[in-house]
């Protein structure tokens, strides 16, 4: 049997949400107040730096990845000390890496290590071009320097 006085009455009910704080957030413009800290789970490693200048290229990283996600890609910004130093460094593909680490552990020089202050803005558009495509993936995060997460930071080599 259908319930006409309830039904009447819930767009009038209905109007309480009007005064209630949304669950939703225009992130990243809005940070997510859900963990303890703001914006990112307590157990998240975080995304890649690599420090260019201790970095030289050996591709140990790339190597050690079993997801495959690291490719070794000519760096403009890279100033050879020699002209034996490789001037390759390597570019993590997002959409295979499954953030376990190992390229940290692994990296001789400790340049690689993951931080918990960037944060992925947007999805690239997919470049036809191979060659393009490690440069659109670097892009695609952005630096949250006033997020800084120093009592937790990202996944770093013990
Ligand atoms: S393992 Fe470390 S030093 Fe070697 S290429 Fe990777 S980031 Fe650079
Ligand atoms: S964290 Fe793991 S999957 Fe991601 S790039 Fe490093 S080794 Fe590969």
């Amino acid at each position: 049997m259908v319930n006409f006085k309830k039904n009447s009455l819930a767009p009038i009910s209905a109007l309480k949400y009007l005064f209630k704080k949304p669950h939703t957030v225009r992130y990243p413009k809005e940070d997510l107040n859900v963990f303890y800290l703001k914006g990112v789970s307590p157990r998240y490693r975080g995304l890649h730096t690599n420090d260019l200048s201790k970095c030289i290229g050996c591709g140990s990283c790339a190597k050690v990845c079993p997801a495959n996600a690291i490719m070794m890609v000519e760096s403009k910004d890279v100033k050879p000390a020699n002209k034996f130093a490789k001037t390759v460094r390597p570019v993590i593909d997002y959409g295979r890496c499954c953030f376990c680490g190992q390229c940290v552990d692994v990296c001789p020089t400790r340049s690689l290590q993951m931080s918990r202050e960037y944060i992925h803005s947007f999805h690239p558009k997919l470049s036809t071009s191979s060659e393009k495509e490690p440069e659109t993936v670097v892009e695609d995060f952005i630096w949250r320097p006033d997020q800084t997460h120093a009592d937790n930071p990202g996944y770093v080599r013990t």
